[in-house]
């Protein structure tokens, strides 16, 4: 039994699949004469394709950014027609009478060592170019060969792997894949939000897992607890089927709560908002019967591609959630690209702190043609219903002004040209940086909402990263630090007139929801997945109460305090007033 962190609930019961080997633990498989030539070619293929990939993007990025940008991929094509390099792995193919995998990682092996040893760090970066590179032959590899026959027997399957990008895992495919578990990552990393909104249950930061599951073994993945247990003995499994069978009758109950409005006992209403990353979850938003999308972390439209999105594929994704969503509001959040989140053909410089450097609204900010892109297709879009836009990772008030100066650029030029947009259309900015809710009072005066982004400012407050896995025990959206940051952002917002949300994963977890509601927070948005479970507490508590909650709550010095509180005062009135 190994216990991980919580990152998708459910409870799942299936084979262990291991992907994601890292480079030099690719296993090596002898082939018999007769298959050698095919594995070559089966190579060859996979790196044409991988040419072919990059060619498309860098005629795309030369498009659209401009030739200097372009040139790193020359150096890819360059390196792809390299006899040292694809002419290496083939020879080992013959000579060893291996998998050509295995082969392309003893080159990749190499070449990593050499880069290593150098201490220039733009050299050093090429050196994970040629990792990435490697991973892409390796993926078009894998895709040539039948995926049945590496999942084992099985249809379904359940993903072991070091780690998962959050690319990774919005590229599964749920028929197959029924949970996953990983080495690394945190409750609030893009990987477990993007798990969240597929419902596939999944446990992330298991130390040493891989190496103690092969493919084939039987996993339970328990979501909840955060526990993942390899080849349950009997007594064991009944135990966990039957806590599946718990937990899909709760899921029952739960959605009976659906048609049913979000209201207190005091008859205080909260606006239930659902965040997506995908457009077509409007549909599942839609069925549970929410006010509107909270946040659309549009950054998914641009991942798992080979190039940047044109202003009409953006569109039509926009337009698709105003529609469906029409009359109720679709707050689109505009690329929040960096930290965890890379684009394979918009390469920023490797950064020692992702988190802390070219991130978010920083880099719409600088890539003048992606924001403006982007603006572009969000303002036609807004003409098919109600629409508002969101700067993420506010830091200070001049990239708001920034912002919104670009904004209104984009708008004269579309009023130019007669094309139609929401003239009205509300502007909002997150609050996930410290600074941001210090100065909340100045900022709420420049805009329409203000939306807190508490994974990030748990992360950003407390120093504590939050896909590290091992500072998790710090990283806690119940700490004091982090409410009082919370009250001073709602004081601000009500102050100015204007409302507040929060859109971080805390916004769905009950108990904390109840302090947030307490705290005057208007709106909660939440992945789709606690929309109903959140629903039920709000059903069952006072408005009155959760404010003497909160208040409470605010005096605390200690975030194990507050959790044992508020746990207390919620067990109270769920279970003795109604
Ligand atoms: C947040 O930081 O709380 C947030 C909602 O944005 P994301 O999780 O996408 O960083
Ligand atoms: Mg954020």
């Amino acid at each position: 039994m190994f216990k991980g962190i919580p990152a998708s609930p459910g409870v799942v019961i299936g084979e262990a699949f291991i992907i994601n080997h890292k480079i030099g633990e690719i296993e090596k498989q002898e082939l018999p004469s007769a298959k050698i030539n095919e594995e070559i070619m089966l190579l060859r293929e996979a790196v044409e394709k991988t040419k072919m990939e990059i060619f498309a993007i860098r005629e795309k990025v030369i498009f659209e950014i401009g030739n200097a940008e372009a040139d790193i991929f020359n150096a890819y094509i360059f390196l792809l027609e390299d006899p040292l390099f694809v002419g290496k792995a083939e020879e080992i193919v013959k000579k060893e009478k291996v998998n050509s995998a295995y082969a392309l990682s003893v080159i990749a092996a190499q070449y990593a060592e050499i880069y290593n040893r150098i201490s220039d760090s733009y050299l050093k970066e090429r050196g994970r170019d040629i990792a990435g590179l490697v991973d892409k032959i390796l993926r078009n590899l894998s895709a040539n060969m039948d995926s049945k026959e590496q999942a084992g027997q099985n249809e379904k399957y359940i993903i072991i792997s070091h780690d998962l990008s959050p690319a990774d895992t919005a590229d599964l495919d749920k028929k197959k894949v029924m949970g996953f578990v990983t080495e690394v990552g945190g409750a609030t990393s893009h990987t477990a939000i993007v798990a969240r909104s597929l419902e596939i249950p999944a446990v992330v930061g298991v130390r040493d897992i891989t190496d103690n599951v092969k493919s084939g073994d039987i996993i339970i993945v328990d979501g909840e607890k955060g526990i993942v247990v390899v080849n349950p003995n009997p007594k064991v499994m009944l135990a966990y089927k039957e806590e599946r069978r718990q937990y899909l009758i709760k899921m029952r109950m739960l959605k009976r709560l659906k048609s049913l409005d979000a209201v207190t006992l005091d008859k205080h209403k909260v606006v239930l908002n659902a965040n997506i990353e995908f457009p077509e979850e409007v549909g599942i938003v839609n069925e549970h019967n929410v006010e509107g999308v909270g946040l659309f972390r549009t950054e998914f439209i641009y991942l798992n591609r080979m190039n940047l999105p044109s202003e009409e594929e953006q569109f039509a994704a926009y337009k698709t959630v105003a529609e469906k969503m029409n009359p109720k509001p679709a707050t689109i959040r505009t690329l929040d690209i960096g930290g965890d989140k890379f684009l394979p053909y918009f390469k920023i410089p490797t950064e020692q702190n992702p988190f802390l450097g070219l991130r978010s609204i920083r880099l719409s900010l600088t890539n003048m043609n992606i924001f403006k892109l982007q603006l572009r297709a969000i303002l036609r879009a807004s003409a098919y219903g109600n629409l508002r836009i969101m700067f993420p990772m506010i830091t200070i008030a001049e990239e708001i002004d920034e912002a919104k100066k670009i904004l209104e650029e984009v708008k004269a030029e579309l009023r130019s040209k007669k094309v139609p947009f929401d003239e009205e259309i509300k502007i909002g900015i997150m609050i996930e940086v410290p600074s941001a809710a210090i100065m909340s009072d100045d900022m709420s005066k420049k805009v329409d909402f203000m939306s807190i982004g508490s994974n990030d400012l748990v992360q950003y407050t407390l120093a504590v990263d939050r896909t590290n896995e091992a500072v998790s025990s710090i990283y806690d959206p119940l700490n004091p630090a982090v409410l009082r940051l919370i009250k001073m952002v709602v004081e601000s917002a009500h102050r100015n007139g204007i409302p507040v949300s929060v859109c971080g994963e805390m916004a769905g977890e009950a108990h904390a929801a109840f302090i947030l509601i307490g705290m005057g927070v208007d709106e909660l948005s939440m992945s789709a997945v606690s929309v109903l479970n959140v629903k039920r507490v709000i059903r069952a508590i006072n408005f009155k109460d959760a404010l003497t909650v909160a208040e409470h709550c605010l005096k605390l010095n200690r975030a194990s305090e507050i959790k044992a509180f508020v746990l207390g005062q919620l067990n109270d009135v769920m279970y003795v007033k109604k």
